[in-house]
């Protein structure tokens, strides 16, 4: 038993003191911020999905490209990366462009790439030197003016309808990095590379600082193991999961084998799939 409860006074209860301050409305929304939080992580525990919508969504917000920094190890890069809307947008067309040229000639068409800086008034992303390419390749121009912006990469298309075989829609393959494109970017120490590899997919390979500086003559020999392995992939014919999947376990094992991370990405959002994402 505690304590009787006290009888009401007689003037029909308690009245605020005016000699008590009111709560500031800030404290008020704080408070309310508190317990909904708390509810919010609460339902969070009972309910995986909201879990991860929340893990994702609020609590781990991809990290916009243009705030990227060298990662310490693969391990250690973000989750997720995403790129500005515009931009991505701008990857969509010249990949676009890139199919129906090919559709319309050779198969291949020509290559597009864009160099990426960093503005280092703003900090924001600018893209230049918009580029077609000679045909299956497309040199970006990393020309910049240092005195202004900080290299953060490049970006490019890839389209080949000729060595697709079934079950792929050869229509809008999805070839991820080559043996070339892993060997530029770490002979180049280009922070990051992007890839439009279809209509809506993406890759991303991201330099850290456990990333390799291949010689002249591993980059070659790293070259022509790659193409030894599509050949033997695409000469064959036996593999029913073909050239397209056969270029992104190669892009894993490459990005594995020299310290890079390995995103796949749509919509201008990038997911790290190598190393994998554990938790
Ligand atoms: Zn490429």
């Amino acid at each position: 038993m505690g304590d009787p409860w006290p009888a009401l006074p007689k003037d029909g209860g308690p009245k605020h003191d005016p000699r008590l301050p009111l709560p500031r409305l800030v404290d008020v929304v704080a408070a309310l911020k508190h317990v909904v939080g708390t509810a919010v992580r609460d339902a969070a525990r009972l309910v995986q999905p909201a879990a991860d919508v929340i893990a994702n969504g609020v609590a781990n917000p991809p990290v916009a490209l243009a705030a990227l920094t060298t990662p310490r190890t693969p391990a250690d890069a973000p989750r997720e990366i995403s790129v500005p809307y515009a931009l991505n947008a701008r990857f969509e067309e010249l990949r676009s462009d890139h199919l129906a040229q090919a559709q319309a000639t050779d198969q291949f068409g020509k290559e597009r790439c864009i160099t990426l800086v960093r503005d280092k008034a703003t900090g924001e992303l600018v893209p230049m030197h918009e580029l077609v390419g000679t045909g299956k390749h497309c040199e970006p121009n990393l020309n910049i003016d240092t005195s202004r912006f900080d290299l953060v990469g490049s970006f490019h298309s890839h389209v080949n309808l000729k060595q697709v075989v079934p079950p792929i829609d050869p229509a809008d393959p999805a070839l991820s990095f080559s043996g070339g494109d892993v060997v530029f970017q770490s002979q180049q120490k280009l922070p990051v590379s992007i890839l439009q590899a279809s209509a809506d997919k993406q890759f991303m390979l991201v330099r850290t600082e456990a990333s390799a500086v291949l010689s002249v003559e591993q980059g070659a020999a790293i070259k022509a193991e790659y193409q030894r392995q599509l050949d033997h992939v695409s000469g064959g014919g036996r593999n029913l999961q073909g050239f397209e999947y056969a270029t992104r376990r190669l892009a894993k094992d490459m990005a594995r084998d020299h310290g890079f991370a390995l995103y796949e990405g749509k919509n201008g959002t990038f997911t790290r799939v190598e190393p994998e994402v554990k938790d």
